[in-house]
This record gives structure tokens, C-alpha cells and sequence, in this order.
């Protein structure tokens, strides 16, 4: 699977795993992991002028505007060590993000291979969103429940973890309200280009990810 140049679109509601699925499965394939979310936190942590820009919209769960996010995915989709594929985690999420991807790739003679939907239902994804916490440190993310930190970690200890602004409640129901409006379409969108396939999100992290892993060898072969 790995020598092949693969695009892989990873879609779901925020909280259905996208994130921690995107890392083993690039860990899995060899794709290179690319996530906008990661990408403004990046910039905001570096204090640059978009990391604060990304700011105000992500402290209130809102988007990005799209010129300023697919800007910046395009300049690092054209850079040298993205030809040989990549898993998009958090891009697309609107259908202008969506026909902004599919061009640039044309214009390199690519195209998306398959989006996968981790689908998980609305009730499931405000129960996981609640417990959310990330280390101030290294930004692994934890749940208070599900999967709590560890209290001998030299890192990630309990004493370390902060609740994203955007995993605050309010935050919570205006990220879920902005997914149903902007980025649920893009199912629809995937569905008509016959490039989408789904994996049961409401299932262990490790069932998830194999299930995933069945989803892109379906389509490498
Ligand atoms: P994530 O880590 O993917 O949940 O992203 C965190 C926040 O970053 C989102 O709630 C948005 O405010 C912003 N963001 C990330 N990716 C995008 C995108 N493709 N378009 C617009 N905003 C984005």
C-alpha cells in the first residue's frame, strides 16, 4: 500500500477519533499526516500573525475562513514531501475546501483516492466531547473517562491537562452546529464522486483503525 501515491481524506463529527486514527494509520501506511488543526495550533504557539487570526474562530468552535485555510493547505501540499500521498485529518470541511483539493491535485496529475467517514452518532459524540483534555505539553489528547491520563507520566500527568477552549460546552454545541452545516455536505459530495467509503466509529479505537486500514487496501489494490 505504501509505495503507491495515495490521498486519503479522513472525515467525521469532531470527537469521532479522526485525529488519533490519522496518526496510527499514517504510523500504518507511510502517508504523510496533514491536519489544519495542528497547523494553526502550530502557527499560534510560533505567535505568528495567522496562529492568531486561526485564534478567534477556533476559541468559538467556528471555522477558519476558507481562503486563509486552503491557502495554507495548498502551500504545503506543493511542497516536495507531499507527493507521495497523504491522510487529510480536519481538510475538507466545506465544499469550497473540497473543490479548492480536487483542483490542486488535477493541476499535479493527482486526484483523491478515497475518503473514509468514521461515522458516529450525535448522542455518542457530545458524550465523548465532554472529557476532553489535552496535555499542556506535548497536546496528546485524553478523555477523563474513556482513556484518562496516566498519573506516572513524566509528561502527560494528570496536573498537565487543560481543556481546549473550543472543547468547552458552548464551544462543543456550536462545533457540532458548524459540522451538520458546513462539512456534512461533503459526504454527499464524496458519495457522488464514488469515493466514499465508512467505518463504524462507535467501536474501540483498535477496531476502528483496522477497519480503516480494510477501507484503503480495498482501494489500493
Ligand atoms: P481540529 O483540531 O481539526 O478539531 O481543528 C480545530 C479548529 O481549527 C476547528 O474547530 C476550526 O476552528 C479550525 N480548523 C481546522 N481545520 C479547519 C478547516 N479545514 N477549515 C476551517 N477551520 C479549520
Amino acid at each position: 500500500m505504501t509505495d503507491q501515491t495515495m490521498y486519503v481524506i479522513l472525515l467525521g463529527p469532531p470527537g469521532a477519533g479522526k485525529g488519533t486514527q490519522a496518526v496510527q494509520t499514517a504510523e500504518r501506511t507511510g502517508l504523510l499526516h496533514l491536519s489544519t488543526g495542528d497547523m494553526f495550533r502550530e502557527n499560534l504557539r510560533n505567535g505568528t500573525e495567522l496562529g492568531s487570526l486561526a485564534k478567534t474562530f477556533m476559541d468559538k468552535g467556528e471555522l477558519v475562513p476558507d481562503d486563509v485555510t486552503i491557502r495554507m493547505l495548498l502551500e504545503r501540499i506543493s511542497r516536495e514531501d507531499a507527493r507521495a500521498g497523504c491522510l487529510f485529518d480536519g481538510f475538507p470541511r466545506t465544499v469550497e475546501q473540497a473543490r479548492a483539493l480536487d483542483e490542486a491535485l488535477g493541476e499535479q496529475g493527482n486526484e483523491i483516492t478515497v475518503t473514509v467517514l468514521i461515522d458516529v452518532s450525535d448522542e455518542e459524540i457530545t458524550r465523548r466531547l465532554g472529557g476532553r483534555v489535552s496535555c499542556a505539553s506535548c497536546g496528546s489528547v485524553f478523555h477523563e473517562i474513556f482513556n484518562p491520563p496516566k498519573a506516572e507520566s513524566p509528561c502527560c500527568d494528570q496536573v498537565n491537562m487543560i481543556q481546549r477552549d473550543d472543547d468547552k460546552p458552548a464551544a462543543i454545541a456550536n462545533r457540532l452546529q458548524v459540522y451538520a452545516d458546513q462539512t456534512e455536505p461533503l459526504v454527499a459530495y464524496y458519495r457522488q464522486a464514488d469515493k466514499l467509503s465508512s467505518v463504524n466509529g462507535e467501536q474501540s479505537p483498535q477496531a476502528v483503525g483496522e477497519d480503516l486500514l480494510a477501507a484503503l487496501q480495498a482501494v489500493s489494490d
